[in-house]
């Protein structure tokens, strides 16, 4: 039996966002010179005037710390120029459509808020239509799905995405993403953030070591925050889209919560266009939600970023 490729994108031990199988097909290959040297098409010069405003606002990476994603995975990165050429026929956006969240277990109403915000802001940040599907229990949990250790429950993050949301895949999904708010295990590691199939479509995501969003309003944002961060790069991954490593960029690796927690939630002007280009998405009406989602959301920082983003983009 074929067996899919599954992604761990975030572990207990080290890695956050251990997409390293999928990227190295991808990226960093000894011919990325090459990959580097790709011209745009004709015609793709609005999405590089676009890119070129936004330059002044996006700061270039920072030097590599011992440790960090980069120093472990030397990735090269892609330009915008490469992905078109991989990407050409925009097969994301020729037979799907939707992205789905799926609520799997149970989620009380300060979790369910975060679902819901998670889901609008991802229908803005990709301009894709996200439907939230009605919460499903977890149903019978085979008893080879479920452990405790350290005195918390764990499931089985490979049982979720091929026994619970692949068989109920909608067809014209881009992905469907299963949060829950229990934590995940993937059979080989101790812990994860979460696990996506790129061949599949599916993914499961947990609110579980996002922080406690019930303490307070400051920690209710910094659950969102972060449940936003890991929501925008695997979607980016399910786009696509391979590790950034020109920028300060949410599609940067990450080895622990401290390098995630300092990555932009804004994609850089490489990644950016790739949004623009494969979901249809204007990039100024774009920057002007996000910047009303995050005011709304009580998101400062990310407000005047995003303000700042529009008007460059006015221009
Ligand atoms: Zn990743
Ligand atoms: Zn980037």
């Amino acid at each position: 039996m074929k067996r899919p490729l599954v992604l761990v994108f975030a572990v207990a031990a080290l890695a956050f966002c251990a997409a390293e199988i999928y990227l190295r097909q991808q990226t960093s290959t000894a011919d990325d010179s090459a990959i580097f040297a790709v011209k745009l098409p004709a015609g793709f010069e609005v999405y590089s005037t676009s890119a070129e405003l936004i330059l002044p606002l996006h700061e270039k990476k920072r030097p590599i710390r011992p440790g960090d994603w980069l120093d472990r995975f030397p990735e090269g990165g892609q330009t915008f120029a490469a992905y078109v050429q991989l990407r050409n026929q925009k097969p994301s956006r020729v037979d799907f459509s939707t992205i789905y969240v799926q609520p799997l277990g149970e989620f009380d109403e300060t979790q369910q808020k975060i679902v819901e915000q998670t889901a609008d802001f991802m229908s803005i940040y990709f301009g894709i239509e996200v439907k939230t599907l009605d919460p499903r229990p977890l149903g019978d949990i085979p008893e080879t799905a479920r452990r405790m250790r350290d005195n918390t429950e764990q499931i089985l993050s490979t049982w979720i995405l091929n026994d619970v949301l692949k068989p109920q895949r909608p067809l014209d999904a881009i992905a469907v993403i299963g949060l829950v708010t229990c934590d995940l295990w993937p059979g080989n590691l101790n812990w994860v953030f979460g696990s996506a199939s790129l061949s599949d479509r599916v993914g499961v995501w947990s609110l579980h070591r996002n922080g406690d969003p019930h303490v307070g309003v400051a920690e209710f944002r910094l659950c969102l925050k972060r449940t936003l961060k890991t929501a925008v790069h695997e979607t980016g991954h399910m786009l696509g889209i391979p590790h950034c490593a020109a920028y300060e960029c949410c599609m940067n690796g990450s080895r622990s919560r401290e390098e995630s927690d300092l990555h932009s939630i804004e994609f850089c002007p490489e990644c950016q266009p790739k949004i623009w280009w494969t979901c249809g998405t204007n990039a100024h009406d774009r920057s002007q939600k996000l910047a009303e989602f995050a005011a709304l959301h009580g998101m400062k920082e990310e407000a005047t970023f995003w303000t700042r983003q529009t008007a460059l983009l006015a221009k």
